[in-house]
């Protein structure tokens, strides 16, 4: 053992006095440099240990200083960061969902920094809710009496359930027992909150007389859940909630829709058919609607639940509500989104999300050409080819909601398109298209203007033959 050259490996203290090593503490603190030094020395005393030959040229104090370096600006990456969504996928779940107006981002950030008036009438000096803000708001968009707002769609349920049929039935037609994703399973959420579900018909035929005869003393509570991330087609029927709302009625029992996507305005203009808008239910009679805030409403993530104020009372008076609620930031940002709603053609416009889902093809068409003809100077891509292809809403909720779209196909000279596809994702800002056939698309339509220069950039370091970072 003791004939290893672990002599060779220089100190810790050695390391730590080498001037650009001692520079970099002002930016990375002293102990985060200490920690680089010492792993960057372990790893080669471990290399030693193994009875590795160790090279000359990794002990040189510069090629020690460069790796302690890289290590430093390797762990300032924050872990979460920005990404070019270039996929086409508008409501990626894996990447954020919905990208919220400017407006609401600066609300966000304004409620982060400072201090606001979250639960304090101004006027009176009294206490206030912090529901009242976003109230109105909701009450514009649905029509509703009421409406609050909790954490996620998953949590809306898991309260809506809890407070109005907790010990009691819920009935659900078989066809709507749905996994959205993420482990979040109808059957188990009306097991978390305590209800007791009674599911009713077969998976593709659901019949009124399947719901009123399992209408007992028991019923808290009737639910139809929007199967928004997968259809059953051929000898199908459910019904509708116009006929459930008569149901509940008759039987004074309350009706629950949960439509998920949180559609506001009607964009089958755009493509966009068979989404129920969250007016629909309200109008249609529905005691409670519940969507999303982050899918097709293009705000932050949150569960809505719009409906009777008698029963928004008993929402917000359960306990759970302390758990679920919201904080500042996406409060401020959520009340943001709701008011540019009060111009539906300005929302259409405006909202990320409903940009994305509304520019035209020929208007993407153009803005692939342009790019294109940027990244044709790039002497490391082989091909750039402009083409029509198709993509998704997506979100776990619109998946097979399929829009045309146009997308720049790649080709690198010096790699094949699964390392060219792992190098934009790991630069910065990491840029994630898709591989298909030996290529890499791009796809604009979830692409912001403002990130084209830096799109431009990344892709011509990831095709760099040589590595961008060392
Ligand atoms: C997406 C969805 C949910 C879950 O919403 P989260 O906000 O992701 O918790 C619930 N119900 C339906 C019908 C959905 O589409």
């Amino acid at each position: 053992m003791s004939d290893r050259p672990y002599h060779l490996i220089p100190a810790v203290s050695k390391v730590l006095a080498l001037p650009e090593i001692a520079a970099a503490s002002a930016r990375f603190g002293h102990e985060a440099v200490a920690t680089a030094v010492r792993d960057e020395v372990d790893q080669l005393r471990a290399v030693v240990t193994a009875g590795q030959a160790l090279g000359d040229e990794r002990l040189t104090p510069n090629a020690l200083a460069t790796r302690v370096l890289a290590r430093l600006a390797d762990a300032a990456i924050p872990t979460v960061r920005p990404v070019i969504n270039a996929t086409g996928i508008i409501l990626h779940t894996n990447l954020g969902r919905s990208p919220v107006h400017e407006t609401a981002a600066l609300a966000a950030y304004e409620a982060a920094r400072g201090y606001l008036n979250l639960e304090m009438d101004l006027a009176t000096g009294s206490r206030s809710s912090r529901q009242d803000g976003i109230r109105a708001g909701i009450q514009a968009l649905t029509g509703a009496e009421s409406a609050t707002a909790v954490n996620n769609c998953a949590a809306a349920t898991v309260i809506v359930l809890r407070t109005l049929a907790q010990g009691k039935e819920v009935i659900v037609s078989r066809g709507q027992l749905i996994e959205i994703g993420g482990s979040f399973r109808i059957p188990d959420i009306m097991a978390t909150s305590g209800a007791i579900l009674r599911e009713v018909g077969t998976t593709n035929i659901t019949r009124a007389r399947d719901y009123e005869t399992a209408i007992g003393p028991n019923t808290g509570l009737i639910m139809r859940i929007h199967a928004s991330n997968f259809r059953v087609s051929g000898f199908t029927q459910s019904v509708g909630i116009d006929e459930l709302v008569a149901i509940g009625k008759r039987c004074q029992i309350p009706v629950v829709d949960d439509v998920g996507s949180g559609l506001a305005v009607d964009l089958s203009a755009f493509g966009l058919t068979g989404e129920p808008l969250v007016s629909d239910g309200i109008r249609a009679g529905a005691d409670l609607v519940m969507f999303s805030g982050d899918k097709l409403l293009g705000g932050p993530q949150a569960g809505i639940i719009a409906g009777r104020a008698s029963l928004i009372q008993r929402i917000e008076r359960d306990p759970l509500m302390r758990a679920f609620r919201l904080d500042k930031m996406t409060l401020a940002a959520l009340e943001a989104t709701l008011r540019l709603y009060r111009d539906p053609a300005r929302a259409v416009r405006e909202i990320p999300t409903l940009r994305s889902i509304s520019t035209p093809v020929s208007a993407l068409r153009e803005r692939c050409e342009r790019l294109a003809g940027r990244l044709r100077d790039i002497e490391a891509l082989a091909s750039v080819t402009v083409r029509d292809d198709t993509t998704y809403v997506g979100g776990g909720s619109l998946p097979d909601q399929a829009l045309p779209t146009v997308v720049v196909a790649l080709v690198a000279r010096h790699l094949g398109e699964t390392a060219f596809s792992t190098r934009l994702r790991s630069g910065t800002p990491a840029v994630v298209g898709r591989v298909k056939d030996q290529e890499v698309l791009l796809d604009l339509r979830t692409v912001f203007d403002r990130q084209e220069d830096d799109l431009v950039a990344a892709i011509r370091a990831a095709a760099a033959s040589h590595p961008v970072t060392p």
